[in-house]
């Protein structure tokens, strides 16, 4: 946190509070890689990938759609 963070917290609260929200919303979303919907993610190792035939990592069938 920096000292001129902080000093434009206290003197503008509004404006300080609102480039908070917009920090923790960029910190939140998850890049589009793609714009590809037919995603998959392993539900054991978390990878994801367009097939969903087998994981690579796991070499196995754990592949779960990912819900748009
Ligand atoms: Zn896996």
């Amino acid at each position: 946190m920096s000292l001129m963070y902080t000093i434009k917290k206290v003197l503008d609260p509004l404006a300080a509070r609102e480039e908070e929200a917009r920090r923790r919303r960029q910190r939140e979303s998850v890049p589009d890689q793609n714009g590809d919907d037919h995603r998959f993610r392993c539900r054991v190792c978390g990878f994801v990938s367009d097939q969903w035939e087998y994981c690579p990592h796991c070499l196995a069938d754990t592949m779960n759609q990912v819900p748009p």
